[in-house]
């Protein structure tokens, strides 16, 4: 951003799956030659942290999790490397000066910290959906204020970013958002009724973290990227196509006025998207495999089963009530979620858990601040536990 010397990058959520496919473009543009590692973030997982923060030769490294300070602060003992954990830890994270921040935290957990990096005008490199499902107004718009570029990471929305003309924007019909269809694509309702964690998780494309790759076989991601390309595009919730295309080849769409449709097209590797966002405006050269179209032979698409995945369903109700029903169906989800993890939730019901928690608060008003967010976050979350706790005690 202006500034001379070597750019600055910030990771959240390093420990990830898109955290480590991160300081792997970034070794694949050159590693410390060209770039500066301000920090890493991670959870639990310390040792990982601190062999990456050694490696990056980062200036400070982050566990959101308090209890693993001290394990964090040993495993990185006399490397010179600042340490800190917690909430507080995040916020110094976003503190620190960076040229461009990866938003990798999974959750709801990561829109604070990333919120806080947007205010200080870094670039901001999205892969954490929900900050925009949440808070996609007061998100989108203190990014823009801050200066900071607005990097879509999520595939479908790098790829509409990648084939929506700037000077072309007036003439957008509609966004076609390419969906694998999941583990359970051609499962019939019954046999989704009984899923368990494992075959939930197995998705059949792409290798991603536990909870996103969940809610691929449910679709909750897919109704999560609706909503988040709303935001980012500024369509309207009828604008926003979804197809069922098994082989996730191509990565989404934009239809235009005269009728031509354009997309991106790749292998399934998240670090085309990771890539793109760090060397924006210039292509980088990434060694990812190479599409051979002789070899795939056949492209398939089908009409989305909105019975067998009602998320998508949802998606389309919250974006028309809109307000703060972004926010109440990614908290309520994420108690469900976490409550199908934990076997105490079936798979199914996890929607059924979010679309009665979305009715229960369709009255609130809309949110004008952060806190107003985090309220009503906060509210949709008790009322979904509560629900699981009915079930639960019903089954
Ligand atoms: P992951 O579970 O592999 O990694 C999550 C990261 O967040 C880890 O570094 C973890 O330590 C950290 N974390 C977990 N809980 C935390 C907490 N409470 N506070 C702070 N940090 C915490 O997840 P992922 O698959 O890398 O996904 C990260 C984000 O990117 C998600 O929002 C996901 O929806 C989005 N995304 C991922 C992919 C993908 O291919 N994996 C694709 C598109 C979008
Ligand atoms: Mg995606």
């Amino acid at each position: 951003s202006g500034k001379s010397g070597p750019r600055r990058l910030s990771i959240f959520g390093s420990t990830g799956s898109i955290g480590q496919n991160t300081l792997d473009v970034v070794k694949h543009l050159g590693g410390r030659e060209n770039f500066e590692i301000s920090v890493l973030t991670g959870n639990e997982n310390v040792d990982l942290l601190a062999q990456q923060a050694r490696a990056a030769g980062a200036r400070l490294a982050v566990t959101a999790s308090e209890s693993h300070y001290e394990a964090l602060k040993g495993a990185l003992s006399g490397s010179g490397i600042a340490v800190a954990a917690g909430q507080s830890g995040l916020m110094e994270a976003a503190d620190l000066d960076a040229d461009w921040v990866m938003a990798a935290i999974v959750g709801t957990a990561g829109l604070a910290p990333t919120l806080a990096a947007a205010r200080k005008g870094a670039d901001i490199a999205l892969a954490n959906k929900e900050c925009l499902v949440s808070a996609g107004d007061l998100f989108v718009e203190s990014v823009r204020r801050c200066g900071g570029k607005l990097l879509p990471v999520d595939s479908e929305h790098n790829a509409i970013f990648q084939v929506l003309e700037e000077n072309q924007r007036h003439a957008v019909e509609r966004i076609i958002l390419t969906a694998s269809g999941g583990p359970f694509r051609n499962a019939s309702l019954e046999e989704m009724a009984g899923v368990n964690v494992e075959t939930a998780r197995a998705h059949p494309n792409w290798s991603m973290g536990l909870k996103i790759s969940i809610d691929s076989a449910s679709m909750f991601n897919k109704a999560l990227e609706m909503i988040e390309a709303k935001h980012l595009f500024g369509l309207a919730p009828d604008q926003i196509e979804v197809i069922v295309h098994p082989q996730s080849v191509i990565h989404s769409m934009v239809g235009y006025t005269d009728g031509s449709v354009l997309a991106q097209l790749g292998a399934p590797d998240m670090r085309t998207a990771i890539g793109y966002a760090l060397a924006h405006p210039r292509r980088p050269n990434l060694p990812i495999e190479r599409l051979d179209f002789a070899k795939l032979a056949r492209l398939d698409f089908e009409a989305p089963d909105e019975a067998r995945f009602p998320a998508l369903r949802l998606a389309r109700l919250a974006m028309t009530r809109g307000g703060v029903q972004g926010a109440v169906l990614n908290a309520a989800k994420e108690v469900a979620l976490e409550a199908f993890i934990a076997g105490r939730l079936s798979f199914l019901a996890m929607a059924d858990v979010t679309e009665t928690v979305m009715d229960q608060l369709v009255d609130v008003p809309d949110a004008a601040t952060m806190d107003d967010v985090f309220a009503v976050d906060q509210e949709a979350r008790q009322r979904a536990a509560a629900l699981v706790a009915i079930r639960e005690k019903a089954a």
